[in-house]
């Protein structure tokens, strides 16, 4: 995708980021089970932030609460200076994009750029001029005087993205908008994001339930999980050093191995897995002698190593399928889990055959060991 295309003269400048705080916030629709739980969140100003989580663990409730449509049960937010908990929705200078694009069918594409501006009172040359830069932002300055149903859903969705950064909100909120895209058009929005980021700089929390879409995007991660915080951070932290079993196995793929927690010295420990084998990894939790533990390590951490090395599982071949840049094998331990490596394309190599036995190995820093969740 192109990067460092010219933005249209004249515009109003870079918008306004602003901070965002909540604090306490806890939102309950039954008045017994809270959906968002005592959840504190601080957001820079122009930082993209994305809220991750599967379905129904409350991340669209968070984003009605900070655009106004929904009253927090408990809890204040402030954007910038403003303290905006009780403030209607229209006082809140929000732009927000959606995964249904919402625009209005029997306007054209200006009229409903310029929809939000005539709500307020822009001028009427002022309009026209920004409807122009608008158009230009997202690169489709010949549709203006189309309707909505004469543009593809990916156009449809820029015009949108267009529409809510038109009056140059502080804060931008994005409900999975690229859900209803098929792959290609969603890679591709993803970079024209990134460009109208990288460009305007607003406060941007984005929401989705798709973790490519998240580390691909955003300056941080909130993984969120039954109305929690389960780990916030830079993408490659809570890829590289997830601090407990959801995260770990949410976050990309993962292979989790059951074992009893033996003896730590600090941040390693020693782990007895179910088939016998010992082995050490990051001490994740402090563990005491005897306790069940998970051990989490990345398909692509795991390899096929000489007799003699150190954290060893020996494992039979199940399958092992193409991907291109790699080959992704099952294989299975004495004890029966799963254990998915992959090894690198590099041409010319002989492929691991079904029934095989294979002795795996991994770098102590590449596993973590969590207290196994409770079952
Ligand atoms: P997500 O966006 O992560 O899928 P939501 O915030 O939409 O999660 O929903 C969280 C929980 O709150 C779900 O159990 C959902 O059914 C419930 N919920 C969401 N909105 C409402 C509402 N307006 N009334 C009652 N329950 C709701
Ligand atoms: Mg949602």
């Amino acid at each position: 995708m192109t990067q460092g295309v010219d933005f249209p003269q004249g515009d109003a400048g870079p918008l306004r980021a602003e901070p965002v705080l909540l604090r306490g916030i806890s939102k309950s629709y039954d008045g017994s089970a809270n959906v968002v739980d005592a959840l504190n969140l601080d957001v820079g100003a122009g930082e993209f932030l994305t809220i991750l989580g599967p379905s129904g663990s409350g991340k669209t409730s968070i984003l009605m609460m900070l655009a106004g449509f929904e009253r927090p049960s408990a809890g204040s937010i402030r954007i910038g200076e403003r303290d905006v908990s009780i403030l209607p929705p229209h006082r809140r200078n929000i732009g927000m994009v959606f995964q249904h694009y919402a625009l209005f069918p029997h306007l054209t594409i200006a009229q409903n750029l310029a929809y939000p501006l005539q709500a307020r009172r822009w001028a009427r040359q002022d309009v026209a001029e920004r409807v122009e830069w608008a158009l230009s932002l997202v690169r489709l300055t010949a549709m203006g005087s189309r309707h909505p149903s004469q543009l593809s859903g990916g156009q449809q969705q820029r015009i949108a993205l267009a529409r809510a950064l038109i009056y140059n909100p502080q804060l931008v909120l994005m409900d999975e908008p690229l859900g209803a895209l098929d792959k290609q058009l969603r890679d591709q929005m993803q970079d024209e994001i990134i460009r109208i980021h990288r460009k305007l700089g607003p406060t941007i929390i984005y929401v989705t339930h798709d973790q490519g879409e998240a580390l691909s995007l955003s300056d941080r991660v909130c993984v969120f999980e039954g109305g929690r915080i389960a780990q916030i951070g830079a993408p490659t932290d809570l890829y590289e050093a997830p601090t407990n079993a959801f995260v770990a196995g949410f976050l990309g793929e993962n292979n989790a191995i059951g074992g009893i927690f033996l003896s730590s010295d600090g941040d390693r420990c020693h782990v007895r897995l179910k088939g016998g084998e010992i082995v050490c990894a990051i001490n994740i939790g402090n563990g005491s002698y005897g306790e069940p533990v998970s051990l989490a390590i990345r398909p692509e951490r795991v390899k096929a190593v000489p007799e003699g090395s150190p954290n060893v599982l020996h494992v039979e071949v199940i399958d092992a399928t193409y991907l291109g840049d790699s080959h992704r094998v099952r294989s299975r331990a004495s004890d029966g889990t799963e254990i998915i490596w992959k090894l690198p394309n590099c041409g010319g190599q002989a492929l691991p055959t079904p029934g095989e036995t294979i002795r795996l190995g991994w770098r102590t820093e590449d596993a973590r060991a969590f207290p196994a969740p409770r079952i």
